[in-house]
């Protein structure tokens, strides 16, 4: 008895102990909120920014975010005393934040608002009371192990649907404590004013709103910034991530792989993340100082977030602001990497404000965030994207105009996109599918345009989304041109900085086979050295393939991998990094082995069909509706579902058709043999001109009516090699064409009236 008494109460103290050092530990020790002052001074904003950043280069880790008139950080003494010596005007808002985090209890959250395990309740009773129109959805578990839920609010909640889908979130800084309580409120409202409330049973009937009420359990709990591991997961997000705020890696943490999970499983037209702190709209680009390809989208949307909510005044703008980067942002990997209309909307000044306004806020942005989930429903453009045989749905990469791609899901097919009026071209992208283009579509105020696109097999297999990507330090000259990774070689490229990186998924996996699995496509005569690595999971681990020097070709054999489906490839570091394309050019990169092998290949060359033989640059090879133009040399390859079918070649006064067999994965080799479409002796009914012998040797004799001309010689490339001034007499004038190579040349003639054309044939 005795024994389990004293047993008993060691336990109890160990727990009271743990307990305490828990919230001790919430931010780091001695961990302070503090304001730069920079008010209308850009001296000293600039002064500012020049401390924070040179804060990295000592190895200081200081999270900071820009307001109106100051800067806000969180510091430690260390931190602080560096901040100091800068000779900055510094305000302590928080003198300890670890002291005002215990403050709030066992119950971790002040007085009247929620706990992660109240959310968790509410949740639960949603799902429970409303089944038809909301589920609950175990997405993964915290840095402290708590599990992470998000709701799914639609009818039909259970299946996934031809509906845009927008995705809200809140949290993910523990200690701004509105954007759960906003969240679990918006669950609610749309919960029970399904069936009553007009706009909110468009809303759920017409779109999928997926709702992450808490990204950040730990930090909720525990009143703190951060997660369990110190890390701020605003930092973590693994587009043009740096480092900042304590972060290890790209997605180094659970919350932020969680995240990364949801966006690229589902297609969200919109994607809004609640913080406080401020009062502020902020779309991308966060890392950097340019505006974004869809900036008049993000900018008209934020525009009517702020007309709709219930502020007097909520600015909005793109998050970089004019001053500095913020890296590793959840908006910035939102739209870099997955085409959402992206962003985050700081709901109040203060963080934890009184119990008693946590209503208030709610109202202010219940009918803004209502108000965004109608235009992704309203206006914009959608459709289906299914292969022309079966009619499945795939997963594809739609291109809109020049805006940042979206993705399909293989489930449902469907794309969603927020347009602003105007006309648009539109480019569908899937792995082993030709690739199509509908060229000028128009979007109108309030409406939706439907475009519905069937894939034709037979294409190649390159990138089909981009995964993650790094500049370390930024490159402001750079173009930052992802987009530009994903499908067929085409000479524009993504520059990946001086010692960056990009991971990208190909869609489909690479199989190990015999001969080299991958190719690297750099867009330029300048190579530039890479390495290559492969997974099968976009986060690593990732094994080496080996280095590349320009275009590239791998073997998975280098790797104990038998398949792989995501690349990452690193500059090798040379050469600078703050000027325009720093680093390797990234054109493409080719799936050779494909897992799915849906198609066969053709390989041969284009000839003339007559002696001499010689090689027809630049002819257009057909089959089955894909279309690849011979090379200098002549060479062609050519992708082609299994089957017979007629494989044609054009080229300027040449034609030719043959019918090929293809066999599944396996390459053909046919070179085509080309007619002329008309005679080389070609004679011109007004002026009977000719030439002989056919083919030429080493000179040609040209008759026609006695004169004298200008001649010019032109070869097949149009290139003109020769000019001369002639007289043809009864016999015809003799012209030398020992010096020209065998193949196909054009002699236009000219007298002070007309112009004349005639072809000869250069033989051996
Ligand atoms: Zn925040």
């Amino acid at each position: 008895m005795n024994k389990l008494f004293t047993i008993c109460f060691i336990s109890f103290i160990m727990f009271t102990h743990v307990a305490t050092a828990q919230s001790l530990q919430s931010w780091r020790p001695g961990e302070q909120q503090i304001k730069i002052i920079t008010v209308d001074d850009v001296e000293k904003t600039e002064d500012a920014m020049h401390a924070l950043k040179a804060s990295y280069s000592i190895g200081l880790s200081i999270s900071y975010e820009e307001a109106d008139g100051f800067i806000r950080c969180y510091v430690t003494p260390e931190e602080l005393n560096f901040l100091r010596e800068q000779n900055l005007k510094i305000e302590i808002e928080v003198d300890d934040l670890n002291k005002l985090s215990a403050s709030f209890g066992s119950r971790g959250v002040p007085t009247g608002y929620y706990t992660v395990a109240e959310l968790n309740q509410i949740a639960d009773s949603l799902a429970t009371n409303f089944p038809d129109i909301c589920t609950k959805h175990l997405i993964g578990t915290s840095s402290a192990n708590h599990q992470m839920f998000a709701l799914k609010i639609s009818d039909n909640s259970a299946i996934d649907e031809n509906e845009p889908e927008l995705l809200f979130d809140g949290g993910i800084h523990g200690d701004e404590i509105g954007g759960p309580e906003n969240l679990i409120r918006f669950a609610r409202d749309l919960c029970t004013g399904y069936g009553t409330d007009e706009e909110i049973t468009f809303a759920v009937d017409s779109a999928e709103i997926w709702i992450i009420y808490c990204l950040n359990p730990y930090g909720r709990d525990n009143m703190t910034r951060y997660n369990a591991n110190f890390i701020d997961l605003n930092r973590d997000c693994g587009y043009m991530w740096n480092s900042s705020g304590n972060s290890l890696a790209l997605f180094s943490q659970p919350e932020t792989k969680v995240l990364r999970n949801v966006l690229t499983e589902h297609q969200f037209v919109i994607h809004n993340s609640l913080h406080s702190g401020i009062e502020f709209v902020s779309y991308p680009w966060s890392y950097r100082q340019t505006l974004t390809p869809d900036d008049a989208n993000h900018s008209y949307l934020a525009q009517q977030y702020s007309i709709n909510s219930g502020y007097l005044n909520l600015p909005y703008g793109p998050g970089f602001s004019g001053m500095y980067a913020i890296n590793g942002s959840t908006k910035d990997f939102g739209y870099g990497a997955t085409g959402a209309i992206s962003w985050s909307v700081e709901i109040s000044m203060n963080k934890q404000p009184p119990a008693s306004q946590i209503g208030l806020f709610y109202l202010n942005n219940k009918s803004a965030m209502l108000s965004i989930v109608n235009h992704a429903i309203n206006q914009g453009i959608n459709g289906i994207i299914t292969d022309s045989i079966t009619g499945e749905p795939l997963a594809a990469t739609v291109f809109v105009s020049d805006l940042f791609p979206i993705n399909t899901s293989a489930l449902t097919g469907d794309y969603h996109k927020f347009l602003v009026p105007g006309s648009y071209s539109l480019r569908v992208e899937a792995t082993g599918y030709l690739t199509q283009t509908i060229s000028d579509f128009t979007v109108n105020q309030g409406e939706q345009t439907t475009i519905n696109v069937q894939m034709i097999r037979g294409g190649r297999y390159f990138v089909q989304s981009l995964i993650s990507c790094q500049i370390p330090n930024n490159n402001p000259e750079d173009e930052g041109n992802t987009p530009a990774v994903i499908g067929k070689p085409d000479t524009i490229a993504y520059s990946i900085g001086r010692n960056g990186l990009v991971v990208v998924d190909m869609g489909t996996a690479i199989l190990n086979r015999t001969g080299n699995d991958i190719k690297v496509y750099e867009s330029d005569d300048t190579p530039e050295g890479y390495n290559v690595y492969a997974s099968e999971n976009p986060l690593g681990p990732w094994s080496i393939l080996g280095t590349g020097n320009g275009t590239t070709s791998f073997d998975l054999s280098a790797t104990f991998l038998s398949k792989a489906r995501y690349i990452k490839i690193t500059d090798d570091g040379d050469g600078s990094s703050q000027v325009p394309d720093a680093g390797f050019d990234l054109d493409a990169v080719e799936n050779l082995h494909p897992d799915t092998l849906t198609v066969g290949w053709v390989s041969g060359i284009t000839y003339n069909d007559q002696e001499p033989y010689f090689v027809i640059p630049g002819a257009i090879v057909t089959i089955n509706e894909n279309e690849v133009i011979s090379n200098e040399n002549g060479e062609y390859i050519i992708a082609c579902v299994p089957g017979d079918f007629e494989l044609s070649v054009t080229a300027p006064y040449y034609y030719g058709i043959d019918t090929v067999t293809i066999a599944l994965g396996d390459t053909l080799i046919h070179s085509m043999y080309l007619s002329l479409t008309e005679s080389t002796q070609f004679y011109k009914d007004q002026s009977g001109f000719s030439v002989y012998p056919v083919p030429a040797t080493d000179y040609l004799t040209l008759q026609g009516p006695s004169g004298g001309y200008l001649i010019e010689i032109y070869n097949m490339h149009g290139i003109k090699l020769d000019e001369a001034n002639i007289y043809v007499t009864a016999n015809g004038y003799i012209y030398q064409t020992s010096r020209f190579l065998t193949g196909l040349y054009f002699m236009r003639i000219y007298d002070n009236e007309q112009l004349y054309t005639i072809k000869f044939i250069k033989g051996q």
